[in-house]
């Protein structure tokens, strides 16, 4: 290894929870996250995501930077990192979705988990008209759905090959087809699944998107960074350059209006390479950030760039798991 590369990680956490449920591993336990910032502070520095891109563009940057961002804005980013946030005096960056802010509805995928991996009783047969074309599903004996079973399906994920019952395939068949529509149309989508599943549209409260006040709240004092992380949380790739630019350029916005101060910092929603374009990254650009994060698990070296930045998925690994990891993307 060239001594003189410098090499940083930027964190991707969405979630800091216990939760029953949690097929995409979008949670970190409290417990566990703070065992993570204790293995920071002490392998660091961490640093703010703006001053990371600011070193970039200035071709300087500290030794191992480590940044810490959030994606979504979940309730619990308030409730329950901040705090710890605050306790171990690391900065941290959360991409809001603004559209969701201060919705009792869950985000799409975990109204999806709600409506078909709950225990309870389904009727067998759904019809589903999903942009212009009827979808028929058979959930078979699947449709009565008891406690135990649940609970032993519980660490099913949606890349396992094999799906434990028709629960699972309907909800990666679901996730699919919604994946790359627009919001209101999946909204739609959702409203015929609740009324099928017989369904209230409040989500649970454990899966609140945060509330203005809280983000208004968070934002106070110099630890947390807002950034945006679009209206809807469309694919842009399947966006027209013009609905791009509205998704990128209105949550800014709105953002900067809400908390009186200049947003700069973006993410791709979803943010794997297929999930955004040279257009978006040209946009993004074009709507006044300083700089934009993929999902694109990679270290980040000198020349990386700042409108492409990878970023490592942290799973809920205690400590010395999280050390192990760290070490091999920084050793390697
Ligand atoms: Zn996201």
């Amino acid at each position: 290894m060239d001594h003189r590369e410098v090499r940083g990680l930027i964190l991707l956490y969405h979630r800091v929870a216990e939760v029953q449920s949690d097929p995409w591993l979008l949670s970190v336990t409290p417990r566990h996250f703070a065992e993570q910032l204790e293995v920071l502070r002490k392998i660091g520095p961490p640093i703010r995501l703006r001053d990371l891109a600011q070193n970039l563009r200035e071709g300087k940057c500290p030794y191992r930077p480590l940044v810490v961002t959030f994606d979504d804005g979940y309730a619990d980013n308030f409730y329950n990192a901040k705090p710890l946030l605050e306790r171990y005096e690391i900065p941290a960056t959360i991409f809001l979705t603004t559209g969701c802010m201060g919705q009792d509805r869950e985000f799409w995928w975990d109204e999806l988990d709600r409506l078909l991996l709950q225990p309870g009783r389904l009727r067998r047969a759904l019809h589903l008209n999903i942009d212009g074309t009827t979808h028929d599903w058979d959930l078979g004996e699947a449709a009565d759905y008891g406690e135990d079973v649940a609970q032993h399906h519980r660490n099913w994920r949606p890349w396992d090959k094999h799906d434990p019952s028709a629960r699972q395939s309907l909800y990666r068949a679901l996730y699919q087809l919604l994946r790359p529509l627009p919001a209101d149309e999946q909204r739609k989508v959702l409203e015929d699944l609740r009324t099928w599943a017989l369904a209230k549209p409040r989500g649970r409260s454990e899966y609140r998107p945060l509330a203005i006040q809280e983000i208004l709240t968070l934002a106070k004092g110099d630890l947390v960074e807002i950034g945006s992380h679009t209206t809807t949380h469309p694919v842009l790739s399947a966006c027209s350059a013009a609905t791009q630019r509205e998704e990128i350029q209105q949550s800014k916005t709105y953002l900067e209006q809400v908390l009186g101060s200049p947003v700069t910092s973006f993410a791709y929603p979803h943010g794997g390479q297929s999930d955004y374009t040279a257009e978006t990254v040209a946009l993004v650009r074009e709507a006044g950030f300083a700089c934009a994060c993929s999902a694109s698990a990679n270290v980040v070296r000198r020349a990386a760039d700042p409108f492409r930045l990878p970023r490592l998925h942290v799973q809920d690994w205690g400590g010395e798991e999280f050390s192990q990891v760290l070490s091999r993307w920084l050793d390697s």
